[in-house]
């Protein structure tokens, strides 16, 4: 089985704390970069046997397409592409841009989950980091989303200035009473090259510390899972059922191709990236390209697996030669409750330890 990653780069505007390959493009260049597009998607299927499973158009703004262009797209990989009867196909959207005729339009042609960019629902918030739509567009469009999806994830932000954990809470509440049955929560992260960035340094106090983080963090987690939404990777809540099938192909090392600028591709051991900027993506150059070695496997085996469910197999990492069992920090993080055995041969990290899972994944490393 295959996943396909799409990327589409383009944005309405760009986020004060996006760090993100987007950016705002002129109506020629977005057909320009769907010809390429198309171009290395029905190129690529000509050497692909596997079957596709999952679909995701992120970004960027994917809802920013035209149903046309949309149609043109999907159609280019159902026409290429042999599809899995069940393949989840999701779409990343933005509040503003969805209406009733692109969401029809989804529909109709095989998307089945839409993920949809929320990130808060405090107007003041919204504005300071530079979305486009405020609370009310955004509770209606998951509304309305929601006539036409069952499987809709929202995305919010952890460590906006002036949010308390209680307003947190109800925003969750608010995004699963909409109809949210999926719910990424992210820390935002200060990047280099933002204007974000420039504001924390003019006022280093505008953010939340780590610790106010951690504990509206915790609170959240709480709140969802009394809510009957578990945690399967740190920052991602699903309905049982409505986990990403997508995502979790990239946290279980399962082979996946990502079309677009930037985007990754992960085929038998072997890694590569599409060209960053717009001119290296249209001569369709690689900008990284590595077979992953044996130390390389264990290091991506113990980070993905120790961030979601499935965590570590001591099996697997034996045949890559690697004995867990003899490293010091295993068997205290065993003795102290910080792993958990699965069984006899997998081990997880215990939940209450997620937000320093950093740590522990170092340590674990040979
Ligand atoms: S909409 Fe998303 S990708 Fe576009 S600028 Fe904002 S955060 Fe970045």
């Amino acid at each position: 089985m295959l996943g396909i990653y799409v990327h589409l780069p383009f944005c309405e505007s760009k986020c004060n704390y996006c760090a993100f390959n987007s950016f705002v493009a002129s109506e020629e260049e977005r057909e320009k970069y769907l010809n390429v597009l198309i171009e290395d998607i029905s190129f690529f299927a000509k050497t692909n046997k596997r079957i596709v499973d999952t679909i995701y158009f992120g970004g960027g703004t994917p809802s920013l397409l035209s149903a046309n262009q949309f149609e043109r797209l999907i159609n280019v990989i159902k026409n290429s592409y042999k599809l899995h009867k069940n393949c989840e196909i999701t779409l990343e959207a933005n509040p503003n841009s969805l209406n009733e005729e692109k969401l029809n339009c989804y529909r109709n042609n095989g998307v089945n989950r839409l993920s949809i960019g929320v990130q808060s629902l405090n107007d003041e918030s919204l504005k300071f980091i530079g979305r486009r739509h405020n609370s009310t567009e955004a509770i209606e469009k998951i509304k309305l989303a929601k006539k036409y999806f069952n499987n809709i994830s929202c995305d919010l932000l952890i460590g906006l200035p002036t949010i308390c954990c209680d307003e947190y809470i109800k925003t969750v509440k608010k995004l699963i009473d909409a109809g949210a049955t999926h719910i990424s929560s992210y820390m935002l992260q200060v990047e280099d090259n933002t204007p974000l960035k420039n504001m924390v340094k003019q006022n280093p106090n505008l953010l939340p510390c780590d610790d106010e983080c951690a504990e509206i963090y915790d609170k959240v987690v709480e709140f969802l899972e009394k809510n009957k939404f578990h945690r399967y990777e740190i920052s991602n809540f699903a309905r049982k059922g409505f986990e990403s099938r997508h995502n979790i192909k990239y946290w279980t090392n399962k082979p996946y191709i990502g079309f677009g600028l930037s985007a990754h591709s992960y085929i038998d051991g072997k890694r590569w990236a599409c060209g960053e900027r717009l001119v290296d993506f249209y001569k369709h150059k690689r900008t990284m390209e590595e077979v992953l070695g044996e130390r390389e496997k264990i290091e991506e085996h113990i980070m993905l697996g120790l961030r979601c469910f499935k965590g570590i197999d001591i099996l697997y990492l034996k045949k890559l030669n690697y004995y867990i069992e003899k490293n010091q920090f295993y068997n205290q993080y065993i003795g102290s409750n910080v792993l958990i055995k699965k069984g006899k041969n997998r081990v997880i990290l215990n939940p209450k330890y997620y937000e320093v899972n950093n740590l522990i994944i170092t340590n674990l490393m040979p």
